[in-house]
C-alpha cells in the first residue's frame, strides 16, 4: 500500500516537472503501446502492461536526471523510447511505468571541421543530420536504413550497423564520447575508457540508462558510382557479391534482393528495371574519383567473366540508391508484412535462401528476403511474407513461421539481430552463457533496482522460455502447415 502511495507520489512529482510536456491520458499513452510490428492483443496483455502510466518528454540531460532519480527512488521502470522504429517491443514498455519520449532531444550542437566530428542530440534522426551535414559537404560514416524515423542514439542502443557499416564498421566505433544519464540520475560522459565504458551502453537497448548527446565521426562528402546488377542464377550472384565485398576498394554498401522479392516487386510495378525475376545486387561506391574509377574497372571485369550476371542500366541503379530508406516498401501489398532478421554469415546466403525457399513451399507462404552486407561476415538477411493482421487466427499462426526463419538461420550459424522482449527466447542463440552472465553483471552494477527497461533483453517471461516458446511455436506452425490449403493469401 505503502508502495503504491510512493508511486503515485512519484509520478505526481514528474509530471509537475514536465508541465504540458507530460501526459497520463489513457487515450495519448494507448499510442505508446506498440511499435511498428502489429501483435494481437491476445499474445501481449495477459502477460505484459504496455500502456505507460506517464509519457514525459524531457527537454535535457538535467530533466532526464530529476526523472530517473524520482523513478528510481519509487522502483517505477522506465522505458526510453526515440523513434520507435524497432519491432521487438525494444520501447513499448512490458511493466508499464513511464515511457522517456526523447524526441524533443534534437539538433546539432557543434561540428568540428578539423577533427571531423559532430556533437549532436540523441533524438535527432539520421536523416536530419545527413541533410545537415551534406548542406556543409559532409556526410554521416554509416546510417540506418530507417534514417528518417531512426534516432542517433536509438541506432547506438541496437546493433548500429546499416548502410556504409561495411567500409565505416559499427555505429560505436564512429562514437568518440556519448552523454549518459545512469539510473541513479548521475550525468556521465562516457568513452572508450571510463568505467562504465561506452561499448556497455551499444546495444544495450535502453537498459543501462538514457543517452541524451553524442559526438560522432563523419566523413567528407565526396562523389558516388552505384551498380546495379541481375542475375538469374543465385550461385553465381553469391559469388559476385564475396568478390566485390573481399575486393580492394570496399563498397560503400552491398545489398542483395532474392528472387521472391524481385517478383513480388514485380508484381507491384516497383521492381526496379521492371525485372521479373532472378536476383539483384546493388553495389554504391563512395570516395576519391580515381577508387572510384578502379571499383568501376573492378565490377566492369567481374561480370565481363560471368556470362550469368548482367548490369541494369545506370540510372536505375542511381534510382536504387534513390530509394535505400525505402525497404517496407513491399508492404503495399500487405496488410501486414512479418519477418525475421537474421544476422547470418555472408559465405552461407545461398544454402539460407535455399533453406528458406523450402520452407516457403512447405508453408504455403512466399516468403522475400533482401539484406544489407554489414561486416565482411555477416549480413544482416531479412525474410518476410504477407500476412493480414485483420484476421487474427491466421495471423497468429503466422506469427510461428518467424520463428521457422529464425531456426533455418541457426542452422546456417546466423542469429536473431537485435532482443527486445520477443526475441528474448533467443538468448541462448544471440549470447554464449559467459557473455549473457557478463551482460547481466553490467545489468546489476548499474541498475541494481532493476527499473531501466524491465522484461527486455536478460531474460525472458517465463511464459517465453524457449522450452515453451519452442513447443508453442512449433504446434502452431503444425496448424498453420494443415491449414495451407484453405489460408485465403
Ligand atoms: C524500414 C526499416 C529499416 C531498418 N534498418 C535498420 C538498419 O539498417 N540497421 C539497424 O540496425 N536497424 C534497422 N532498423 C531497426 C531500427 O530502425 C533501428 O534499430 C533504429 O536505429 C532504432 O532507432 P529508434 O530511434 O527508432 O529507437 P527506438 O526504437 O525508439 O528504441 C530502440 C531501443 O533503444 C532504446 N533507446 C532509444 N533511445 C534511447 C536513448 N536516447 N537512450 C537510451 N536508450 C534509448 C529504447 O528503449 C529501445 O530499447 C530498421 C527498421 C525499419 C522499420
Amino acid at each position: 500500500m505503502e508502495i503504491g502511495v510512493k508511486k503515485s507520489e512519484a509520478l505526481r512529482q514528474i509530471k509537475e516537472l514536465c508541465g504540458e510536456r507530460a501526459t497520463d491520458a489513457r487515450f495519448e499513452c494507448v499510442l505508446y503501446s506498440r511499435d511498428l510490428a502489429p501483435v494481437p492483443a491476445l499474445l501481449v496483455d495477459p502477460l505484459f502492461k504496455t500502456v505507460p502510466d506517464l509519457v514525459v518528454r524531457p527537454t535535457g540531460a538535467e530533466e532526464v536526471a530529476e526523472i530517473l532519480c524520482l523513478a528510481g527512488a519509487a522502483g517505477i521502470p522506465v522505458t526510453p523510447r526515440s523513434g520507435a522504429s524497432t519491432v521487438y517491443f525494444d520501447s513499448v514498455p512490458a511493466k508499464g511505468g513511464i515511457v522517456i519520449d526523447l524526441n524533443l532531444l534534437k539538433g546539432v550542437l557543434e561540428l568540428d571541421e578539423d577533427g571531423m566530428t559532430v556533437t549532436v542530440k540523441a533524438g535527432t534522426t539520421w536523416s536530419e543530420l545527413e541533410r545537415y551535414l551534406n548542406a556543409k559537404g559532409y556526410a554521416p560514416k554509416s546510417v540506418p536504413s530507417s534514417a528518417p524515423a531512426s534516432s542517433i542514439a536509438g541506432w547506438l542502443c541496437m546493433m548500429g550497423y546499416g548502410i556504409g557499416s561495411l567500409k565505416y564498421g559499427s555505429l560505436l566505433s564512429q562514437v568518440k564520447w556519448a552523454e549518459v544519464v545512469l539510473p541513479g540520475g548521475e550525468i556521465r560522459q562516457v568513452t572508450a575508457d571510463t568505467d562504465p565504458p561506452l561499448a556497455w551502453f551499444a546495444a544495450s537497448e535502453g537498459t543501462l540508462g538514457i543517452i541524451t548527446k553524442l559526438k560522432i565521426e563523419i566523413r567528407k562528402r565526396t562523389p558516388m558510382k552505384h551498380f546495379l546488377l541481375y542475375s538469374r542464377e543465385l550461385s553465381e550472384m553469391a559469388g559476385v557479391l564475396t568478390a566485390v565485398k573481399d575486393a580492394k576498394i570496399t563498397p560503400y554498401n552491398l545489398h542483395f534482393t532474392d528472387e521472391a522479392c524481385v517478383k513480388a516487386m514485380f508484381r507491384q510495378g516497383i521492381s526496379p528495371g521492371n525485372v521479373d525475376s532472378g536476383c539483384l545486387l546493388a553495389i554504391d561506391y563512395e570516395g576519391p574519383e580515381d577508387e572510384l574509377n578502379q571499383a568501376e574497372e573492378m565490377i566492369a571485369s567481374l561480370v565481363a567473366d560471368n556470362t550469368a550476371v548482367s548490369f541494369l542500366p545506370g540510372d536505375v541503379a542511381e534510382m536504387e540508391w534513390e530509394e535505400r530508406y525505402k525497404s517496407l516498401k513491399l508492404k503495399r501489398s500487405g496488410p501486414s508484412e512479418v519477418g525475421g532478421e537474421v544476422f547470418l554469415p555472408v559465405s552461407r546466403l545461398e544454402s539460407y535462401l535455399s533453406d528458406i525457399k523450402r520452407l516457403s513451399g512447405r508453408y504455403g507462404r512466399e516468403m522475400c528476403s533482401y539484406g544489407h552486407v554489414a561486416t565482411p561476415e555477416r549480413i544482416i538477411i531479412m525474410t518476410m511474407f504477407f500476412a493480414d493482421e485483420t484476421r487474427v487466427f491466421e495471423y497468429v499462426m503466422d506469427l510461428s513461421l518467424v520463428k521457422k526463419i529464425q531456426d533455418v538461420g541457426y542452422r546456417h550459424g546466423g542469429y536473431p539481430y537485435g532482443v527486445g522482449l520477443w526475441n528474448t527466447p533467443y538468448l541462448g542463440r544471440i549470447f554464449k552463457a559467459s557473455e549473457l552472465e557478463q551482460l547481466r553483471t553490467r545489468k546489476k552494477k548499474l541498475d541494481p533496482k532493476g527499473i531501466m527497461n524491465p522484461g527486455k533483453l536478460y531474460k525472458w517471461h517465463p511464459m517465453l522460455n524457449p522450452f515453451n516458446f519452442s513447443l508453442g511455436m512449433n504446434v502452431m506452425a503444425g496448424i498453420r502447415r494443415f491449414m495451407r490449403g484453405s489460408v485465403r493469401r
